[in-house]
Formats: C-alpha cells, sequence, structure tokens
C-alpha cells in the first residue's frame, strides 16, 4: 500500500510518498511559492533530482505537479497514479473536536474551516490542501486527516484553562491546544517501548520537541498532561522567530507606543522575535551557534535565555508530572545541538541526571545519552511525522 501524506501551507505543499510495505519513502518534494510564481523540488528513493521553476497558481495546480513528478519523467516512482492508496494530511489545529485521525468528509472539511479563525493561515491552507488533493484524485481516493492538536487532547482543564474570563473559552474556544502533537505521539511512543513499557502504563516522560518551532510535552501514562505552547504556536519558550510567553501587559504595551494593529503585533511576536530578536544574528540555531563561538554577546543571551526557558519548563513538567523516568530529544535542534542538550541534562544534576557526553556527540540516529547510573534517561530520538501520518491513514482506510 502507497500513501502518500500532505503537508499543505499557504504557499507550499509538501509531499511524501510512502510504501507501506516497509515503510519505505519512495519519493518527496515540494511545492514553494504557489499563488507567486513557483519552484518545484522531487527527490526520489534512489537519490533522483527533479528542481524546475513552474508557475503554480493555487493548490490544484501544485498537485498536477506532484501527480506528474510520481508517474512520469526522470523522477518516476509509480506507473499509474491509483498506486496511490490514499491520502494523509498534516492538520495544524483540530480544536477540542478531535482527538484522534479521522476520515475526510465533507463535515470534517467544514469543521477544519470553522477552527480557521484558531490558526487563520494553517487552517485555510489545509482546506485548500484537501480539495485540490480531491480534485487531482478523485473522491474515491480516500483522505485521512492527522491532527497536530489531538495527542494533546488528554490534557485535564488546570492545564488547558487561562486565568481569563470564562465566557472567551465557551464563545471562542480560548485554550491551550499545544501542538507538534505528531511529533510527541512517536517520540513519546517509542520512549516507552525503550522503557519496556509499550502501553505507557506507569511511565512519565517530558519530550522535546526543539527545531525552528519547539515545544515541550508533560506524558504520564502516555498521555499528554500539560504542554507548553498554546492556542497557538507562539507559546512556551523562546524558538527560533518566535518569542515564547511574555507578560501580556508587555504586549499590549509596545503596540501603543508603535502604534501596531494586531495583525503588525503578530508579525512582531512570530516572525521577529525569539533567537533572531534577542541575537540579531540569524533564527537559524546554526548561525547563532557559529556566533557564540564567535564571541557574539546577544547571540550568547539568547543562547543561555533558551536554555533557562526550556529547564524552567522541564522543572514545571517534573512537578506536574510527580517525577521523571525519562527525557526524550528530537527534531532539526534536538536531534543534532549536542551543546544545547548537555545544558539541559547538566541543570538536572540535582536529581541525579548523568550525561554520557561521548554518547551525546552522536548525530542522526536513535541513542541514549545517559549513563546506566542514570537516575533519569535521556534519549534522542529522531522524530517522523510523515511516518505517523501515513501509519495513521493506513489504519484508517483498512477498516473501510
Ligand atoms: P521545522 O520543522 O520546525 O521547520 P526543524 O525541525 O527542521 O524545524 O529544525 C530546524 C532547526 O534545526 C534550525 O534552527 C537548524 O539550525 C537546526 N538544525 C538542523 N540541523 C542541524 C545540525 N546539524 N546542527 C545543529 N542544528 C541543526
Amino acid at each position: 500500500m502507497k500513501i502518500l501524506v500532505i503537508n499543505a501551507g499557504s504557499s507550499s505543499l509538501k509531499y511524501q510518498l510512502i510504501d507501506m510495505d516497509g515503510e519505505i519513502m519512495v519519493a518527496k518534494g515540494n511545492c514553494e511559492r504557489i499563488g507567486i510564481d513557483g519552484k518545484f523540488t522531487h527527490k526520489t528513493f534512489d537519490g533522483r533530482v527533479v528542481t524546475k521553476e513552474v508557475d503554480m497558481p493555487d493548490h490544484t495546480a501544485a498537485f498536477q505537479q506532484v501527480k506528474a513528478a510520481l508517474t512520469e519523467g526522470e523522477g518516476k516512482v509509480i506507473e499509474r497514479l491509483d498506486e496511490v492508496t490514499a491520502i494523509g494530511h498534516r492538520i495544524v489545529q483540530g480544536g477540542a473536536k478531535f482527538d484522534r485521525s479521522v476520515l475526510v468528509t465533507p463535515q470534517v472539511i467544514q469543521d477544519i474551516a470553522g477552527y480557521a479563525s484558531l490558526a487563520p493561515l494553517h487552517n485555510k491552507a489545509h482546506v485548500q490542501g484537501i480539495n485540490a488533493a480531491i480534485a487531482a484524485f478523485g473522491d474515491k481516493v480516500p483522505q485521512v486527516v492527522v491532527f497536530d492538536t489531538a495527542f494533546h487532547q488528554t490534557m485535564p482543564p488546570v492545564a488547558y484553562m487561562w486565568g481569563l474570563p470564562y465566557e472567551y473559552y465557551e464563545k471562542y474556544g480560548v485554550r491551550r491546544y499545544g501542538f507538534h502533537g505528531t511529533s510527541h505521539r512517536y517520540v513519546s511512543h517509542r520512549c516507552c517501548e525503550l522503557l519496556g513499557k509499550p502501553d505507557g502504563q506507569g511511565t512519565k516522560i517530558i519530550t522535546c520537541h526543539l527545531g525552528n518551532g519547539s515545544s515541550l510535552a508533560a506524558v504520564k501514562d502516555g498521555k499528554v498532561i500539560d504542554t507548553t505552547m498554546g492556542l497557538t504556536p507562539l507559546d512556551g519558550f523562546m524558538m527560533g522567530t518566535r518569542s515564547g510567553a511574555v507578560d501580556p501587559s508587555a504586549v499590549t504595551f509596545i503596540m501603543e507606543k508603535e502604534h501596531l494593529s494586531p495583525s503588525e503585533m503578530d508579525i512582531v511576536l512570530n516572525k521577529k522575535s525569539g533567537m533572531l530578536g534577542i541575537s540579531g544574528v540569524s533564527s537559524d540555531d546554526r548561525d547563532v551557534a557559529a556566533a557564540v563561538a564567535q564571541g557574539n554577546e546577544r547571540a550568547k543571551l539568547a543562547w543561555d535565555m533558551r536554555t533557562y526557558q526550556i529547564s524552567k519548563y522541564i522543572g514545571g513538567f517534573i512537578t506536574a508530572l510527580g517525577g521523571l523516568d525519562a527525557i526524550v530529544f528530537t527534531a532539526g535542534i534536538g536531534e543534532n545541538q549536542e551543546v544545547l542538550r548537555s545544558e539541559l541534562l547538566h541543570k538536572l544534576e540535582y536529581l541525579g541526571v548523568k550525561v554520557d557526553e561521548e554518547k551525546n556527540k552522536v548525530h542522526g540516529e536513535e541513542r541514549e545519552i545517559t549513563t546506566p547510573d542514570s537516575a533519569v534517561r535521556g534519549f534522542v530520538i529522531p522524530t517522523n511525522e510523515e511516518l505517523v501520518i501515513a501509519r495513521d491513514t493506513k489504519q484508517l482506510v483498512e477498516q473501510l
């Protein structure tokens, strides 16, 4: 069974074709600058690469490129389009309604569109992506939606409510939802397997998804009890360009002083803050790390602020969990940035955590990075959100 995984953004459409017999990536690619001019990249499992500048006015046009790349020309990987059994879509915001992946129906599309007020850029693009997939593949090919928010739906109200007037929760659903759920689910399940408790019962884990966007989740008995991101993926600690949590009054204060509209302030908080905003160097972690090595003081401040902020969340989550069995690092920074991992684990020395510095330096593979006598086990587990989407899609399609 081959499954096409789609991640549709407002001006991009990433895809990956996965052969579920062996869970092998057959081809993957990206349609960028949709509605602007258009850049298309397609890579196959055996190293063939197709790139071209091509006009893609909308997501339907992008799907035509994907279809063509899969079935013809230099990057061809399948004979016929009907070899694609099903399509799985990544959806950012599933609100309180979706606590698991579901098959796409007209009602589901309507629900995703309805949650657009909570994730305007993302959910609108996802609906465009689903409709474009239906237009490209026909309505006989089953489609499944997998939500970033779903794994966090087990949070109790004490964790997901904020101290705002209750009516805003009732009227608009203002609460913590959490994101990166697909990744937290994948790595926490894998961690439970590594702990020898595949059903998760009796486990207390913190998963650290550290990428351009970053979040932590506290996972008890295999279920999320708290997470750092909130109504949107802005909450929590400093990220590449996102501020993370700040005193809400600082936001209204800056808006007044700088005469900024809500959408302008949104850009400040989401695109101009975080590691970029403090360091003034870059949002990319490698650039910031290089600047720190060269003695750039603001880069060092940004670096240290992030470590400090993450460690405070870790401390809070240990209390929320009532202890800690394991901590997992994943995503671009979590999998590759040994200095940050080491700093965060050293802050847990008071608990009896001992880092294996040699193992911590190994990159690109699943590994334990604490010593056998460490009181808490530390792991690097490479995430694979596309595979989770493909697995969920397969499971739902097989039930049809
Ligand atoms: P997202 O999926 O949120 O866009 P990623 O998970 O791909 O982000 O993470 C991107 C971040 O990971 C960037 O800040 C990048 O600098 C960092 N990163 C990627 N590879 C490495 C590496 N080899 N060493 C250090 N940092 C890395």
